[in-house]
């Protein structure tokens, strides 16, 4: 026997229409590239999404083409991904950190057929342009004063190209399954590899990201994505503030913290999301400028782990809730959450901080297990970690042209390269990176929890730990540490601090200082970077071995 209901393709633009229908005056307050602050609101979106749907239809855009963006969260990039799926096409957002070669790779592998660059790419893509020989037009996503003069080819002033187009176009009726958006991994290790959203999973992911344990977003909040959408799908915020009503302000190119802390403020934002190093710049800002964060309800943070050091200053100085999220591009992103059920809900001070020190748990629609390494499912105590493997309908099945093959196990499971355990009430906490994972005599020490413990000193601004060859125990801790302008903790000050905060055998055996942190495109500390600098340290402890 059949269900009677009807068949409604879960299709991403029928999101902005419910925008446009339910909260068609909710704000979009962007900080536009060209400088001036922008305010737009859903109804507006969406008549100049059906403009960029017909004005690349009428370039000959077909189902399935991939159109690429190198641009800032404006509302012109989030229209534009709004135009790019209800004419068929896939979103191709392309993150402007990575390196040249790195960018000419996938934009090819991608086989982008238009490329939608910000003003701040223009430059970049006149010097790349004669390694992208699929790309044939580049849209600027500008105005006709601002528009340079380029060498780019078939170079088209966005809001001329939208003002040759009179918004009279229907959406394409589309399978459910068809592909909407492509984001490449940050590829560590070989080329990165396209992840391939479907309408179904983009709608489904930010149906599953709505509930009130996760994002929750509401027609009541004001949220301020800093995390770009280039960056893992963009968090998801592309559909779950318009699914929810919620009001956007987006940051554009400033994401320092007098530019974020200016739009907080000013546009009275009461949610907002990034990953930490965003947050370590907001924290010193507020810091130095005695800041305040009156309408601000929650911090989410995610992309790397969240130090408790971090999480205790938003809530106990600005007022401001945090809530840890874990993902990855591969999830869509979201792949856990830590709202806190009611089994830990009256928990206060460091109770609720090591809590809060976990990813969360899964949301509907993702299924988290762990494995040792043959494979034997372990046990959810809080303690035993092994392999994080999940399932689920926002989850890939395969990466694009089928590079890696083969990536899900026998039972469908994919395995995050990630290693966690998980406590009895189903709260993940990430322990490692497989990769990073720090093997000292047979045992594994989590690099992640004696970062984030080491960065809870005042003196250190941020800190990372690595495994460093060592004669008797295969692998010993070394702790890199950039201190605070003007500070100069000492070994000895990290090991008191540490000493009640980690086991004896986690201790770093010794410790460098330097700089600055190298970090990856995505803004997560480059542990192989890390690894092959100090890959000749030799330990104070190597002689008595
Ligand atoms: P990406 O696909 O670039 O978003 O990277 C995904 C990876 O980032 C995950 O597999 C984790 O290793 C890491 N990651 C994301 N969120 C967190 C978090 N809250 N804590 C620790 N690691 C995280």
């Amino acid at each position: 026997m059949q269900g009677l209901m009807q068949d409604w393709p879960l299709l991403c633009h029928r999101v902005i229409d419910h925008a446009k229908t339910q909260h068609p005056n909710r704000e979009i307050i962007s900080r536009s590239v060209e400088g001036p602050i922008h305010r737009t609101n859903y109804s507006k979106i969406h008549a100049r999404s059906l403009k960029v749907a017909q004005a690349l239809d009428k370039m000959g855009i077909q189902e399935g083409d991939r159109i690429g963006t190198m641009a800032w969260n404006t509302w012109r990039h989030f229209e534009a991904w709004y135009g790019i799926l209800g004419v068929g096409a896939v979103y191709h957002t392309v993150n402007p950190r990575l390196f040249p070669e790195q960018l000419i790779y996938i934009i090819n592998h991608g086989e982008d057929r238009v490329m939608m660059t910000d003003l701040t790419f223009v430059p970049l893509f006149e010097k790349i342009q004669e390694h992208l020989p699929m790309v044939e037009t580049y849209i600027v996503m500008t105005d006709r004063d601002h528009m340079p003069d380029t060498s780019l080819k078939n170079a088209i002033c966005y809001e001329d190209w939208l003002n040759d187009v009179d918004g009279d176009f229907v959406w394409k009726e589309l399978d459910e399954n068809a592909a909407a958006g492509m984001c490449y991994t940050s590829g560590t290790t070989g080329n990165p590899k396209g992840v391939v959203y479907s309408h179904r999973s983009n709608v489904l992911h930010s149906m599953a990201c709505s509930v009130p344990d996760m994002l929750g977003l509401s027609s009541n909040d004001i949220a301020l994505p800093v995390v770009p959408l280039f960056h893992a799908n963009g968090w998801s915020l592309a559909f779950s503030a318009p699914m929810s009503g919620a009001g956007l302000v987006l940051p554009g190119a400033g994401m320092d913290g007098a530019s974020i802390y200016e739009l907080l403020t000013t546009e009275k934002v009461t949610v907002t999301a990034a990953v930490p190093t965003i947050w370590m710049m907001l924290l010193q800002y507020l810091e130095a400028e005695n800041g305040k964060l009156p309408d601000l309800q929650r911090v989410v943070i995610g992309g790397a782990a969240c130090p408790r050091a971090m999480t205790e200053a938003f809530q106990n100085k600005y007022g401001a809730h945090v809530d840890h999220a874990w993902g990855m591009t591969e999830m869509s992103p979201l792949g856990s959450f830590c709202s806190l059920k009611p089994e830990y809900a009256g928990l206060e001070g460091e109770a609720l901080l090591d809590i809060q020190e976990k990813q969360g748990h899964a949301p509907f629609s993702v299924e988290m297990k762990i494995f040792d390494d043959e494979d034997n499912e372990l046990p959810w105590d809080g303690k035993t970690f092994g392999r994080l493997k999940v399932r689920g309908p926002a989850v890939s099945s395969a990466y694009f042209k089928n590079e890696g093959g083969e990536i899900l196990d026998a039972n469908g499971f994919f395995d995050t390269g990630d290693v966690a355990h998980i406590d009895a009430h189903g709260y993940m906490q990430i322990t490692d990176r497989s990769k990073d994972v720090i093997k000292s005599g047979g045992e594994w020490i989590s690099s992640i929890d004696v970062e984030n413990m080491a960065v809870g000193h005042p003196d250190v601004a941020e800190a990372a730990v690595i495994g460093v060859a060592h004669p008797k125990w295969d692998e010993r801790p070394l702790l890199i540490v950039v201190p605070m302008e003007g500070k100069t903790p000492s070994f000895d000050d990290m090991k008191d601090y540490l000493s009640d905060k980690i086991a004896s055998w986690w201790m770093p055996d010794d410790m460098v200082i330097i700089k600055e942190i190298p970090h990856t495109a995505t803004g997560k500390i480059q542990k192989m970077e890390l690894r092959e600098m100090f890959k000749d340290h030799v330990l104070p402890t190597a002689d008595a071995a």
